[in-house]
């Protein structure tokens, strides 16, 4: 059988626990080998605001998972002269990892994104390439989107709706297609974490405590 990998790109500025619990449950229902975490440099959308150092987010997913064997941190996207868009991340793992088609990729977004991927350069390309598993989030669960509504009807039929906990089969996971899923369901953000160390409240529920404790220790999100 084919190795297949799990691409989880993000922010995460801090990881938290909805970006944990999709992790797990994705390595588990899609049997991948591994899951590679993806840290971004400043995604366009978000240059609103200041983002911590590449150095602190990396550091704090390396703490996050490092009793996760099948999760490691890709670099990629740090170690990129320009910022990368996406679909050339994938480009440049697929080469890396499987260039010879070894492995299937699999891109992992949660439902928010999914609702405005139209927005990502080349999205046709990403969603038309690779296997993508979207994840519900509390908040954004609007069915048209899930059922890819917003698509171009050839990319909406790509659409697998696994809502309802389902596995996907191995005869569709043999090509790329669009997996809607909702294994968890963990209404946290990592926006919400920065107001609430903002407003000195706890993020214990939040974070695992490696990560509150870090987030304390170098006194992030304190503007
Ligand atoms: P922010 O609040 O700063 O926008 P975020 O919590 O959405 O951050 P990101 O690092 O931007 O975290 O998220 C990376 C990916 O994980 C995105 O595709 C996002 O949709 C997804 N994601 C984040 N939190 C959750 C969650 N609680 N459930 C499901 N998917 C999530």
């Amino acid at each position: 059988m084919k190795r297949r990998i799990g691409v989880y790109g993000g922010t995460f500025d801090p990881v938290h626990r909805g970006h944990l619990s999709v992790a797990r449950a994705v390595l588990e229902n899609f049997s991948l080998n591994e899951l590679l975490l993806v840290p971004a440099f400043v995604p366009p959308h978000k240059r609103g605001r200041e983002i911590s150092s590449s150095h602190h987010r990396y550091a704090m997913l390396a703490l996050a998972t490092r009793y996760e064997p099948q999760m490691r941190i890709s670099t990629i996207e740090l170690d990129a002269p320009a910022r990368p868009y996406t679909f050339e991340t994938m480009a440049s793992l697929q080469a890396a990892h499987a260039p010879h088609a070894e492995a299937d990729l699999f891109f992992v977004m949660g439902m928010d994104s999914f609702r405005e991927v139209t927005l990502w350069r080349e999205y046709e390309t990403l969603l038309m390439n690779y296997g993508i598993i979207v994840a519900a989030r509390p908040g954004n669960d609007n069915d048209e989107e899930a059922r890819g509504k917003h698509l171009s009807p050839a990319l909406q039929a790509r659409v697998i709706d696994l809502r309802g906990a389902q596995r996907p089969t191995e005869e569709q996971l043999a090509t790329p297609h669009i997996f809607v899923t909702d294994y968890v369901a963990v209404d946290v953000s990592a926006t919400a974490i920065r107001a609430a160390v903002e407003a000195e409240q706890s993020i214990d529920n939040f974070v695992p405590s490696v990560i509150a404790e870090y987030v304390r220790k170098y006194a992030l999100y304190r503007d």
